[in-house]
């Protein structure tokens, strides 16, 4: 096991038509490419993280309160993965190389124990997926790099409701972050 891919927020409210904080096609458009690059990962026996946001109802403490409308909440719909994504996710998730990982702020490191899950299995090479480019994968690539591990983002597998922002973020990934862009 060398290497992981992160599978960040690809959940019926970030991607499907009427989710609640939606990427709405852009998000949708990239689901073969994320199906691929999971059974790409599970063919070679390395690992997968599905690192997915979870809030809880009326939470007036958390800061995305103030910032967007309720998403991802425990135990609804919203929260579970998009689509085909779902159902290969049912079939694989009893395999020693697949992670559910909630995770509650932006960044897939942030309160998770993502970082101690890399290191005891020795994996430096961190590739992700998933939405949104410039918000929740942004974070998490930021923390990886400050973190000094080898980046990758598979640019078909990468999506985000706002063109410039994905644009911006896939230029600060490559030039800032030193990430490989596939
Ligand atoms: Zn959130």
């Amino acid at each position: 096991m060398k290497k992981a891919l992160i599978v960040i927020d690809y959940t019926v409210d970030f991607v499907a038509e009427k989710g609640a904080l939606t990427c709405g096609a852009s998000g949708q458009q990239i689901e073969k490419a994320i199906l691929h690059h999971i059974h790409e990962f599970i063919d070679q026996n390395e690992l997968v993280i599905f690192a997915c946001d979870l809030h809880e109802e009326n939470d007036t403490f958390h800061p995305e309160t103030k910032l967007f409308p309720p998403h991802n909440i425990r135990n609804t719909k919203g929260r579970e993965l998009y689509n085909a994504v779902q159902t290969l996710y049912q079939e694989i998730k009893h395999l020693p190389t697949v992670v559910w990982m909630d995770k509650t702020r932006y960044s897939s490191f942030a309160g998770t124990n993502l970082e101690q899950l890399l290191r005891e299995r020795k994996i430096n090479d961190v590739f992700l997926t998933g939405v949104c480019t410039d918000i929740c994968v942004l974070h998490t690539a930021i923390d990886a790099y400050n973190k000094g591990y080898n980046l990758f983002v598979f640019e078909d597998s990468v999506a985000s409701f706002n063109q410039t922002g994905h644009n911006w973020a896939l230029e600060h990934f490559k030039h800032t972050l030193g990430a490989t862009i596939l």
